[in-house]
Formats: C-alpha cells, structure tokens, sequence
C-alpha cells in the first residue's frame, strides 16, 4: 500500500520535471550551506546580534573586560592574534573549533566598554561574531534553612548517614518550577499541629468564616470557634499537638522554607488544616471520619493521612470514596508492619479507591526501608522515609525539631509532590484532575531494583520529574529553504523542548487563505526540535505550531483525562519564495509546481505520462485510501 503510494507520488514528480543537458546556475540568494546534515545560516545578522545584547544584556549577565570571537573558517591563528593585538585585547583561551573557524576568550583592555568591543570586533569583516561571555548557573533552588543539608529526601549530596547522592525527590530542581500556593488546603489529619511553631508561622490555615472566641459557630459547619481546625479527641477548637506525630508531617510538606531557620517545607506556599483525631490512646474511625468530612467540606485539596491498622471499615471507605466524588486526593502510609499489604491489607491505604496513592518508605541509599509495608498491586510509590528531619513542639528540651522515620514521614513527601503538581504555574492552563496528578507522581518515579516487585510502580517519587514533564516547548522559529537544483523548496522549523516526561512532538500547520484551523501533519519522537516540511508550495503563507503530548493509561484515569498536551509554543508564519520556473532555462532541470508556470517542454512530457499516471493512481486510491503517519494514538 505505502510502496504503491510511493510510486504515484514518485511519477507524478517524475512528470513534472522536465530535464535537458546543460547544467542550472547556482541560486544567486539563500544559499544555504549543509553542515553535518544540520542546516545552518551562512550569514549571521551582526547588527541584530549587537542590538540584542545591548538591549538585554546586564553587567550581572557576563563577565567585565571579557569576549568571545568567531572568526571565520580561513583565518589562520597568527591572523586572529594580529586582529586581537591590533584592538588591544590578550588572548586568554582558544576554546576549539565547533564547525569550522576558531572561537577564542579575550580580556579586553582596562576601562573598554564590553559593548563598544563588541561592536568594533564586529566591524571587522574576518570575525563572524563577537559576544559577551555569559554567566550561567546551576538550575536549582537551594533553600538556606539552618538544617536543609540533613534533608536528604529533599536533596541527597551523601553526607547524610553514608547515603548515595541523588537519592532523593530532586526538591531544588523542581523549586525552578513550582513552589505551591496559598490557595492551596492541606489537611494533615493526625496528632494535630504546633501552630505556633517557629517554622509553621504563617503556614497554617485559618478559618476565615469564623469568629474565634464569640462560642457562635459563625459558619454553621457544626463546630464552635473552628479556626485552627478541629481537636476531635477532646472534642474543642484547639488541635495542638501535643505528641509531636503531626507537627513532623506537617514540616515535611510545609515548614517555612528560606527563612535561614530549621528546616524546609516542600510547599513553600500552602495553608495547613491541623485535624486532631488521635490522642494518647490512638484515634478511632469516627474520628477519623469526623476528620475527614471536616477537611473536605472546609475546601482541602490533599489529606496526609500517616496513620491505619489491619482492620477494614466500610464507613471508613466510604468516607473516602465521598471525597473522591467532591476531588479530594488521600494520602496514606503503607504501614511500618514490614508486611505485603497484597496479602495483609492495612487500612485506609489499601482500600483501592481511585482517589488513594498507598506510600511505602526508601532510606538514603534508594532501599527500601526495613521496616516498611509494601505490595506489588497494592502499594502505589516509594519516598524518603528514614532519618527524615523535621519539626516537633518544643518538649521542653528547647529543641524542636528531630529525626523520625516511618512511611508517615514518607507520605508527606508525596503530599508535598503532588502539591508542587497541583500548583505548578506551567501546569495551570491543563487544569489537572486529581486522578492526573496522581497519574503523574506515579508515572514519573525514579524507577529503583530495590523496589522491583515490591512497589506498584516500582519506584520512589521525583518531585523534579513530575513537575518538568510536560512544559511546554518554546522559541518555535521558521525559516525556508530551496529550491535550488538539487533541494526542493522547505520550511524548517526549529523550537526549543522543556518537556522532560513528553511521549511526542506534535506539529500543526494552516495555510493562510486555504485551512480554517490547524491540521496536525507531524508525529515526532520527544527529543526531536527540528521538522522540514517539504510539502508546501512557493508563494503561500504558512502558520506552525507545536506542542508535547503525553498519554496516561492508568486505570483509574478517566478516558476523557488520558490525553495530555502542552500548551502550544508560539506561532509561527512564514511564506515561501518564489519558485523560479527554471533554475537553467531552456534544457535545465526544473521543479515546477504550479501548472501555470509549465513550459512546452513539460507540457509535452505530461501528456505522455497521463494515461499510466491515471492508472496507478487509481491503483493506488484502491489499495489504500487513509493517510498514513499521522495516525492518532489512542490509551485505553
Ligand atoms: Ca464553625
Ligand atoms: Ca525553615
């Protein structure tokens, strides 16, 4: 069927080009040099390149006193030293030869003004061009909390308890990206919360629909005086934390992060709900359920649920599953049993409700945690969970912060991640369900032997990757090409991708006066950002645009939610040159398209050709009438 196609197309191009013996001139503009099959301008635009530095450049940018020159290919190095001795400036290193033509590192004379330099270098006809050299920087946030170095979960340089540097959530890069929001509700239902701890301050949510000491329930939600939250242990308005349980979940997600004090949140940005439901003598599952209907009626989005037993309770459940319905995600520890929850389930974590990601515990060298829960269908993610540092109330002692381990300290890991998901500014035009969030923090896991078999998804969490994995491309440029005698007319297209975790670039066209929206004429492989689009005519307008794609096949992902895509890059129009009607005249070899452009030559060929041209298309149109490349691909 495609070699068929292939031979219409092969004749239908053969019967339009018309060929004599003498040999077509060289195109005398848009000469464009091939390069290790990569095309690239032969000219750059110097007077553009300067006023792009001089409008955008900052002293903070670059080096003082300091260029980078291109020269051209033919110069020799005692010809470039002369040109920097002529301006005065030293050589300080020859930074090697990209394609062709050296590039070398200059300090310029004391008190030269870099973009006066820069333009008399650009004035010399041997240098392609002259720029300053730029200062780039590690990308990543690190926060300067006095004890951040300890938390390996966030960022593991391996001087944590001998732990192998990279394992860890990738907390700094993801901070590039996403910090959270103060429109964001966590509800840590638990042992309540230190609000006046230090590293909490301003961190915890307050019922705004609530006059705190009046003994009115001014927001008629069923509890008197609720501005912190809810104590459903000693049934008052004070969740104080008096164990400490609660207040270390609730630093992991959210401790005041860059304040030069204790330790980092994940969330640099979220309200925390503090909900007291377990005492001295633990909690039940009213309470729990009393919890849990509070934070969903009171507007959380995520609930740090680091608690459960062995025993199943279907109102339990159903509370969950009412959560579900109004979009609320639950969080829960695997249990610290060291048990297979596939064969001894523990609750609420093993419920298997779409809304619940089940958390097991890694230590600093991406293991498994000794003591954690695990099941390979029913525990969803790993994350750090031994010699977690973070907040307790002061007991007393004057500390209050301290190491803890348990999957309660890796479940609000996972918290924080989805958090940093939920709020990613990239993120917001797609609008993300809590079904593709937890997609999310699933599908991009660090993948780990020690969890092969033992995790669902095989892996522990990386904040870094979830939040990176579909930005959006940018800097889609268009430029054209040909025809010449050997290379027919292009555009080629040209973006920048930022999508880490894209399954595909997706590339759309409208001719200007001819498509009334874009048609999508390319898929390609997620690392590509060049595309030549051979099959447009000379003379038209053209617009392209290109966005990623990713597909989510996750059971509990509604169809509807399965395809993700990016928001689209910039827009592009270019319109293509003319096409001369020969490139030899007379006897050359010529391409043209445009049926009024023929010359006699051609018209001559045609009309021999048509008869077998009708045929084999006709062939062709039976044996295959859907266009294939552009198939759409389909999750289910
Ligand atoms: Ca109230
Ligand atoms: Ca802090």
């Amino acid at each position: 069927m495609v070699i068929i196609r292939l031979i219409v197309a092969v004749l239908i191009v053969l019967t339009m080009v018309a060929c004599g013996s003498q040999q077509p001139p060289a195109p005398s503009t848009g000469g464009v040099p091939k390069v290790g099959g990569t095309t690239v301008p032969a000219t750059i635009d110097k007077q553009a390149l300067v006023t792009e530095t001089v409008q955008r450049a900052s002293p903070t940018d670059y080096v003082p006193g300091e260029l980078i020159v291109k020269f051209r290919a033919d110069l020799k190095s005692s010809q470039t030293s002369a040109i920097h001795n002529a301006k005065g400036a030293s050589l300080l290193k020859r930074l090697g030869v990209v394609d062709s033509g050296s590039i070398d590192l200059v300090r310029l004379p004391e008190g030269t003004d870099l973009k006066d330099a820069m333009r008399l270098y650009m004035a010399d006809p041997s240098v392609e061009y002259a720029e300053p050299n730029y200062r780039r920087y590690l990308r990543s946030t690190i926060p300067n909390d006095t004890y951040f170095v300890r938390q390996w979960g966030l960022y593991n340089t391996g001087s944590m308890m001998n732990g192998t540097p990279g394992a860890d959530i990738k907390a700094p890069l993801a901070w590039d990206f996403s910090r959270g929001s103060n429109s964001l509700v966590v509800a840590v239902i638990d042992t309540g919360v230190d609000y006046n701890h230090e590293d909490l301050y301003g961190k915890i949510w307050i019922n705004n629909g609530e006059i705190c000491t009046d003994g009115i329930d001014n927001d008629n939600n069923g509890y008197v005086d609720d501005c912190y939250g809810w104590n459903f242990v000693d049934r008052n308005n004070d969740p104080m934390d008096t164990d400490g349980h609660g207040t270390h979940v609730s630093g992991v997600i959210g401790a005041v992060t860059n304040n030069g004090l204790k330790i980092a949140g994940l969330l640099w940005d979220v309200k925390i709900m503090g909900l007291k439901f377990i005492g001295p003598n633990g909690g039940t599952t009213a309470d729990a359920i009393s919890a849990l209907n509070y934070a969903v009626r009171m507007g959380a989005k995520i609930v740090n649920a680091s608690y459960g037993s062995s025993t199943y309770s279907q109102a339990e459940r159903d509370s969950i599953a009412a959560a579900n319905q109004r979009g609320v995600l639950f969080i829960a520890a695997a249990g610290n049993d060291a048990e297979n929850n596939d064969i001894a389930p523990s609750y609420p974590c093993s419920y298997g409700l779409p809304n619940i990601i089940s958390v097991a515990a890694t230590d600093q060298n991406d293991r498994i945690a000794s003591f954690s829960s695990f099941g390979p269908s029913k525990v969803d993610v790993a994350a750090p969970g031994v010699y977690i540092l973070s907040l307790i109330p002061n007991n007393g002692s004057g500390m209050n912060q301290d190491f803890w381990p348990g999957t309660s300290m890796a479940t609000p890991h996972v918290v924080g991640t989805a958090g940093l998901i939920l709020t990613n500014p990239e993120y917001v035009d797609l609008g993300f369900s809590i079904y593709q969030t937890r997609a999310f923090i699933e599908e991009y896991v660090d993948k780990l032997p020690s969890l092969e078999g033992k995790i669902r998804t095989g892996g522990r969490i990386n904040a870094y990757k979830a939040v990176t994995a579909m930005l959006k491309p940018v800097n889609l440029t268009a430029s054209t090409t040909g025809p010449t005698s050997v290379e027919p007319l292009r555009v080629n297209l040209k973006w920048q991708n930022r999508a880490t975790g894209a399954e595909n670039i997706r590339i759309e066209r409208m001719q200007e006066g001819v498509d009334t929206h874009f048609v999508e004429i390319a898929q390609l492989s997620p690392d590509k950002d060049t595309y030549t689009d051979s099959a447009v005519s000379g003379e038209k307008t053209y617009h392209y645009r290109v966005r990623a794609f990713k597909g989510l096949s996750q059971s509990y992902v509604p169809t509807e939610e399965r395809f993700i895509y990016t928001p689209y890059t910039n827009t592009v129009s270019v319109t293509t040159p003319v096409v001369p009607q020969s490139f030899g005249g007379g006897r050359g070899c010529s391409i043209t398209p445009l049926p009024s452009q023929l010359d006699n030559g051609t018209i001559d060929v045609i009309i021999v050709m048509l008869p077998l041209m009708v045929v084999v298309f006709l062939i062709g149109r039976r044996l295959g009438s859907r266009p294939t490349g552009w198939s759409k691909v389909e999750y289910f």
